[in-house]
C-alpha cells in the first residue's frame, strides 16, 4: 500500500518530495493527540504543532463547516470576521503591534516582514542564523539554510552562528549571548561596509529549527542593543513557539524578554487550516503598504478567520497554555532523568522538547538519533529530529498532550533506547 502510494507520489509530484520515516506513514484519521494509519494502527502524535488544540477539534471543525456553508470569498469585500480576529490577536501581543496582515503561510508572512524592514530603513541587508528555516519563497529561502541557494547566498544576506547549548558559540555558555551579539555586530559592519546597509534581523525566539537550545531569558538582550543601535528592525518569527506552546508565555519573545518590531505567526494558528499573519506597529504597516501595497486572495478569508478564532477560543476555554506549562515541566523532568551513554542534554520549553545525543568523542550521534526515531515510529509514537546535525530528538505534540500521554511517550522512548545499538 505504502509502496504504491510512494511510487504514485513520485509519478505525479516528482522526485524528492519530503516524507518522514524510512517507511512513511499513511495517516487517514486524527483525534486529539492520536493518529491512525490506513491499517488501523494508532500512533501517539508527539510531533505536530499544527493541530495546536488537538487533531480535528470539534469546535474548530464546526466553525469551519458553519462558515464554509454560509460564505467564503476572496478578501476584497468587507467582512467582520477578519476585523474581529485582528482586534483579538493584537490585544494578546502588546508592543504597539496593533495592525496585522493575514496570509496563508508562514513563508508569506516572513516575506512581508522582510519587506517591512526594507520599507522602514530603505536598506535590504538582513541577518538570520546559519541553521534555520524561515520559509520557501525566494526571499525567505535565503534565510533557510538546509540547502544553499543556486548561485550562493545573495550579498545582502548574512548568516550568523546559531546559539547552541551543547557547543556554545564562543566556547562558553556564559559568554554565548555576547558572542552572538558580536557576530551580529560584525555582520552589520560588513553590510554597511559593502554599501548594502542593514534592514534588520529575523529570528525565531525559541531558535526552534536551530535545535531549541536551552537559553535563559535575557539571552537576546546584547543582540537587541546591537540591532537597535544600528537602526535595524527585529523581525520575530513566532511560527513555531507562538500561541502558548511554551507554557510560561504566550509568545517566545515574551519569554526571552525582548521587544520585536514585527511578529509573524502561522502553523498552529488555525489548527491546520492554512492561516498565518504579520503583526506590526502602525508606522511600519504604513511604510510597508506605501512602498509595496499588498493583496492576498485567500489571506484572511471568512473561513480562515473563524478557524483561527475558534482555535483561540479552545486555547482559552481549555486552559491549554497552563497545561503546556504543567505537562511540559513533568515531561522535561522525566526526559532529564533518562540515563543513556549518548545523552548530551534534555531541554524543553512547555510542550516543546529536545533530547540531544553525542558519541563518546563528542561528535553528534546523528545515525543513532535517526534510528531512535524509526524505532519509536514502529512502537507507535511519532517524533522527529532537529538541530545542525539532526542529532536531537524533537517532540512538539498538540497541546492536549497530558501526563498519561507524556508517560506513554517517555516509557516507549526508554524502551527504544534500550534496543537501538549505540556502540
Ligand atoms: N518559520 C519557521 C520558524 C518555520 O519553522 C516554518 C515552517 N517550518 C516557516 C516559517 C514557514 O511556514 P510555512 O511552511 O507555513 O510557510
Amino acid at each position: 500500500m505504502t509502496e504504491t502510494m510512494l511510487a504514485r507520489r513520485e509519478r505525479l509530484m516528482g522526485p524528492n518530495v519530503p516524507t518522514f520515516y524510512d517507511e512513511p506513514v499513511h495517516i487517514v484519521r486524527g483525534e486529539g493527540v492520536w493518529l491512525w494509519d490506513a491499517d488501523g494502527k494508532r500512533y501517539l502524535d508527539c510531533y505536530n504543532n499544527v493541530p495546536h488544540v488537538g487533531h480535528c477539534h470539534p469546535k474548530v471543525v464546526e466553525a469551519i463547516s458553519r462558515q464554509a456553508s454560509t460564505l467564503n470569498t476572496h478578501t476584497r469585500y468587507l467582512h467582520g470576521g477578519i476585523l474581529d480576529y485582528i482586534d483579538r490577536l493584537t490585544g494578546m501581543i502588546g508592543h504597539d503591534l496593533t495592525q496585522m496582515i493575514l496570509v496563508c503561510t508562514g513563508s508569506e508572512a516572513n516575506d512581508i516582514a522582510l519587506r517591512m524592514a526594507q520599507a522602514m530603513t530603505g536598506k535590504i541587508g538582513i541577518i538570520a542564523t546559519d541553521n534555520t528555516y524561515h520559509g520557501n519563497t525566494l526571499a525567505t529561502s535565503h534565510l533557510s539554510t538546509r540547502r544553499p541557494p543556486i548561485g550562493g547566498y545573495p550579498a545582502h544576506v548574512r548568516l550568523v552562528p546559531a546559539p547552541d547549548t551543547v557547543r556554545p558559540i564562543g566556547g562558553t555558555l556564559e559568554g554565548q549571548a555576547q558572542a552572538f551579539a558580536d557576530s551580529i555586530a560584525q555582520a552589520i559592519r560588513e553590510l554597511e561596509d559593502t554599501g548594502i546597509g542593514f534592514s534588520g534581523m529575523m529570528l525565531c525566539p525559541a531558535f526552534a529549527n536551530e535545535g531549541l537550545p536551552a537559553l535563559e531569558p535575557g539571552f537576546f538582550d546584547p543582540a537587541e542593543k546591537v540591532i537597535r543601535d544600528a537602526g535595524g528592525l527585529i523581525l520575530c518569527d513566532e511560527v513555531q513557539p507562538g500561541f502558548g506552546r511554551l507554557g510560561s508565555h504566550l509568545w517566545g519573545h515574551e519569554r526571552l524578554g525582548f521587544t520585536p518590531d514585527v511578529v509573524t505567526v502561522g502553523k498552529p494558528m488555525a489548527n491546520g487550516h492554512p492561516v498565518a499573519g504579520v503583526l506590526a506597529r502602525p508606522d511600519i504597516m504604513s511604510a510597508f503598504r506605501t512602498a509595496f501595497g499588498y493583496f492576498n486572495t485567500f489571506g484572511g478569508n471568512p473561513v480562515s478567520c473563524v478557524a483561527a478564532m475558534a482555535t483561540l477560543d479552545v486555547l482559552e476555554e481549555e486552559g491549554l497554555q497552563q497545561d503546556a506549562l504543567e505537562t511540559g515541566a513533568y515531561a522535561l523532568d522525566r526526559l532529564k532523568a533518562i540515563e543513556h551513554p549518548l545523552k548530551a542534554e534534555a531541554r524543553g520549553l512547555g510542550l516543546f522538547f529536545g533530547l540531544e545525543f553525542v558519541l563518546d568523542d563528542g561528535s553528534p550521534a546523528t545515525d543513532f538519533a535517526a534510528q531512535v526515531v524509526e524505532e519509536m515510529r514502529r512502537r507507535g509514537v511519532l517524533l522527529n529530529r532537529i538541530g545542525r546535525h539532526m542529532n536531537t530528538l524533537k517532540m512538539r505534540p498538540p497541546l492536549p498532550f497530558n501526563r498519561e500521554h507524556a508517560d506513554l511517550a517517555i516509557d516507549t522512548l526508554e524502551e527504544a533506547l534500550k534496543v537501538v545499538p549505540h556502540e
